[in-house]
């Protein structure tokens, strides 16, 4: 019998076989933005590790005085750390900023670029989102790139173009599909007007902008780098509607934020996820 997933996929994208779910291991991100005090982040992130279920990959990224707390605490492969961001310089005089060696050496595999709230609020380029995200690669991190558009570009249709724009721009210094694991490069969709608003794509939208990225990823590199990309959607998910945002064949996961202070909503949001 075909469940509810499995018809929103028949109906919408009947998956070309390179796309097949069964190949993308679902992952989850927390970006716990500026929340938590040590002690908080310490049992937030115990409480996940005990309950993350089989069959997906959860990446945490607290705060970065706690990442050291948070990547020290006894945990399962499937549960990684990350960075909130990274600066595009090695080391130097960089007053603030954390380097790529640094998240590394502090127990992160991953680090979130290109957050709307680092575009909007401080300003950065899709130049220096691109310039960060070859530092993290030099120093061995994965990545999870953010792009999504804001409420006025979405109103003026202009999703594809903002999307591809930031998209080109991030990935400008991987030049070939050999340049880059796919493995190592996450794609986070959160269209702006969703972040924090309690407004969410439906999931026939979330589909036609993931659907998109993956076809720009085939066309600047080749079908199979961009099928094994994983693309997640973030903005207000919450247990509430990861199930059918999941649904979407294009979907590979999420990132979130608030609900990933809380575990028990985190841990429902990745046991919706969970093949
Ligand atoms: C985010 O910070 O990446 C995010 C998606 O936030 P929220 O889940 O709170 O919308």
């Amino acid at each position: 019998m075909i469940g509810p997933a499995g018809r929103f996929r028949a109906r919408f994208h009947p998956p070309p076989p390179e796309t097949a779910m069964s190949t993308r291991t679902p992952i989850i991100g927390g970006n716990w933005k500026m929340h938590t005090l040590r002690a908080e982040a310490r049992a937030l992130a115990a409480e996940v590790v005990a309950g993350v279920p089989g069959g997906v990959e959860v990446v945490l990224c607290p705060p970065f005085p706690w990442l050291a707390d948070v990547a020290g605490l006894p945990r399962t492969d499937s549960v990684a750390c990350g960075g909130q961001d990274c600066s595009p310089h090695e080391a130097g005089a960089h007053t603030g900023q954390v380097s790529a060696g640094m998240l590394r050496d502090a127990g992160a595999d991953w680090v979130i670029l290109g957050h709307s709230e680092r575009r909007h609020e401080l300003g950065e380029s899709d130049a220096l989102v691109g310039a960060k995200l070859d530092r993290a690669r030099t120093a061995g991190l994965r990545v999870i790139l953010c792009v999504g558009e804001l409420d006025s570009e979405r109103e003026g249709g202009r999703t594809q173009e903002v999307v591809a724009r930031q998209l080109d721009a991030a990935l400008n210094g991987v030049r070939t599909p050999a340049d880059l694991d796919p493995a190592d490069l996450v794609i986070a969709y959160e269209p702006v007007w969703a972040i924090g608003t309690g407004r969410t794509a439906g999931p026939e939208d979330a589909q036609s902008v993931h659907a998109f990225i993956r076809s720009r990823l085939a066309d600047r590199y080749d079908a199979g780098f961009a099928a094994a990309v994983r693309i997640q959607y973030g903005g207000s998910v919450k247990p509430a509607n990861a199930a059918e945002l999941f649904a979407a064949p294009d979907v590979d996961g999420f990132l979130v934020g608030g609900a990933s202070l809380v575990a028990a909503d985190f841990l429902a949001i990745t046991n919706a996820a969970a093949r």
